[in-house]
């Protein structure tokens, strides 16, 4: 089934790591794009040389930027425009990204009305001055409060995101923030590892923050881990974790190669084997420049790729009946010699990442394909 991803790209207030497309804009502004966003999704009018006929999703994900910027109002309306047009029903996946330090209360009718299931809520560290660091305003308090408020509201399938690689971050800092994740009962957590993107703050005032090297990220990973997964959690993607049966659903879709239409700047999207996007840029969305062809997408290389961010990994058979045998020389080659050296499990038939290789799994793909 396909899913359907609507990007709001506006924020309070830039993160010193972020180098997403998101800014704070004026209201009239907002409510220009906001408008050209139901206007795109009750049309297609941007995307329409990519869809051939209905486009039927499962999932629907308001990704950002921060979405719980948005008033109520304004996301009643797109969720439930896009409800309607891609038959979104009540077995889907709703759901929305959330800034903690929002209004979140003020959207609790909105969740209710249109049927949000899921909130994702940008935590990054329980320890209030990593959030500082980070540029997140909400304390330890304020995000206990907000879970409890959307279980209180019958959302319980929360997402936390954690950073690991903060300045100054160590193990007993990181050990703070899992426990911390733990005892909020939420049912995902997601822990990326911070890359100083080029041009960011971190980038331009490096000299400022004590960076952890790489080797003390390496065990912050494993720490994190051994963690969550001793606490239940199964580490189903490199970078995810869920309690079972609550593995994202919607961004299972980019790694098992399903059908995914985003809409509104900076987007992306993959339907029926082709890449397209729009411009990193609201003034042309909201003009109404069409989406960008990016390319085919699908190939053999891709779908290993993708396969083996998942736990379960590859299976070889399937890969061979999806792109012949020839695909598979290289893999039976090396496979081995990983194996050997701890970082795949390998059976002659399935192939996936053990956590050692999930650290290495760039250099590891790469040589696999
Ligand atoms: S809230 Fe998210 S999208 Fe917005 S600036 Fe911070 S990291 Fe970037």
């Amino acid at each position: 089934m396909n899913g359907v991803y609507i990007h709001i790209p506006f924020c309070k207030s830039k993160c010193p790591y972020c180098d997403f497309y998101s800014y704070r804009c004026k209201s009239e502004e907002q409510e220009k794009y906001i408008d050209s966003l139901i206007d795109e999704i009750n049309t297609s009018r941007r995307t329409e040389e990519f869809l051939k006929g209905e486009f039927v999703a499962d999932t629907l994900y308001i990704g950002g930027g921060t979405p719980s910027v948005l008033s109520g109002n304004d996301l009643t309306r797109i969720i439930t425009a896009a409800k309607k047009r891609f038959r979104i029903d009540d077995f889907s996946e709703i759901t929305v990204e959330c800034n903690p330090g929002s209004d979140i209360e003020s959207l609790i009718p909105c969740f209710k009305e249109t049927g949000v299931n899921r909130v994702s809520l940008g935590m990054q560290s329980a320890v209030d001055s990593e959030r500082r660091t980070l540029g997140r305003s909400a304390d330890k308090e304020r995000i206990k409060k907000v879970i409890k408020l959307l279980k209180d509201n019958g959302i319980d399938n929360i997402s936390l995101d954690i950073m690991l690689g903060i300045p100054s971050q160590t193990p007993e800092t990181l050990k703070e923030t899992l426990n911390f994740a733990i005892g909020c009962e939420v049912k995902h957590i997601s822990a990326y590892i911070l890359k100083i993107e080029d041009g960011t703050f971190f980038d331009t005032h490096r000299e400022r923050y004590d960076f952890p090297d790489d080797n003390a990220v390496c065990d912050l990973y494993e720490q994190c881990a051994d963690t969550l997964e001793k606490a239940g959690f199964s580490h189903y993607e490199i970078s995810n974790f869920a309690v079972p049966g609550y593995e994202s659903r919607h961004n299972t879709k980019y790694w098992e190669l399903e059908n995914y239409l985003g809409i509104g700047a900076a987007a992306h999207s993959y339907v029926d084997g082709k890449r397209f996007y729009f411009k990193s840029d609201t003034e042309s969305f909201i003009k109404g420049e069409k989406a960008v062809f990016d390319g085919l997408g699908g190939d053999s290389e891709e779908y290993i790729m993708l396969k083996l961010r998942l736990k379960k990994g590859l299976n070889l058979t399937e890969l061979k009946n999806l792109y012949g045998e020839k695909v598979l020389e290289r893999i039976n080659k090396k496979a081995p010699l990983f194996k050997e050296q701890g970082f795949v499990n390998f059976d002659g038939e399935n192939l996936s990442l053990t956590r050692k290789g999930f650290l290495v799994s760039n250099s590891i793909i790469s040589e696999l394909i």
